[in-house]
């Protein structure tokens, strides 16, 4: 239940804080306050926290080094990280998705929309990663790891072995956001060298032959791509 959950709030904006406090609690969580990276710190010490919503830009310091201790700490490896950014931190966005943050949403945002995500990041986080050899099978499009297959609506689409490699890391993690140097990692062994910019010129080739169903893979502006949840 939404009861037992306790969401930390990390924030040094007021009104922000009373809006997400307001918000959460009547959506049924339990809310944590911290002001800065010091006092989330001592907040997970003394109340793990479920979820950390993360302001990035803190009066003692940034979030982002905040990212990095909770998934640095094996007490909170796991403990899922939304960060709350303003407009035009993309490249923050980025550097934090790249440490291990589950998601993001930007300012000004509705509480409707910033539910949402925490609701999907903590369905997201209790689903087992499918594994790398099950078959993936989503809003018509089948993926057979073991026969390095594609199916389109029933018909066979062929893939170079890097944009398989691409399409099967985001289709393994549906909703999930991607940076550019992830993917390319991810990828990694592949017959081409895949730079965080080939990964876009992969994403390309990958959507024209697909056809309808390359819409799945969705842009996140300035910051990566996600295959449809
Ligand atoms: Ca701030």
């Amino acid at each position: 239940m939404a009861s037992e959950m306790c969401i930390l709030v990390v924030e040094d904006e007021e009104p922000i804080c009373e809006l997400l406090r307001y918000n959460l609690s009547k959506a049924g969580y339990r809310v944590n306050l911290a002001g800065g990276v010091a006092e989330a710190r001592a907040s997970i010490a003394a109340d793990k926290p479920d979820l950390v919503l993360l302001d990035l830009m803190l009066p003692d310091g940034d979030g982002l080094d905040l990212c990095r201790w909770l998934r640095r700490n094996p007490d909170t490896q796991v403990v899922p990280v939304v960060m709350v950014t303003a407009k035009g931190e993309e490249a923050d966005i980025v550097a934090g998705l790249e440490l291990g943050a589950d998601d993001y949403i930007v300012k000004p945002f509705s509480p409707r929309v910033l539910l949402a995500r925490i609701r999907a990041v903590l369905r997201r986080r209790s689903v087992e990663p499918v594994s790398a050899d099950a078959v993936i099978s989503r809003h018509g499009l089948v993926i057979h790891p073991g026969r390095h297959e594609v199916l389109v609506d029933d018909q066979p689409v062929e893939l170079s072995a890097t944009e398989f490699r691409v399409l099967h890391c985001l289709a393994r993690r549906p909703g999930w956001v991607f940076t550019r140097s992830q993917i390319a990692r991810a990828v990694h062994g592949g017959d081409d060298v895949v730079t965080d910019r080939s990964v876009d010129v992969q994403i390309v080739a990958l959507r024209r032959k697909l056809g309808p169903a390359g819409k799945l893979i969705e842009t996140v502006r300035g910051v990566g791509y996600r295959f449809k949840d």
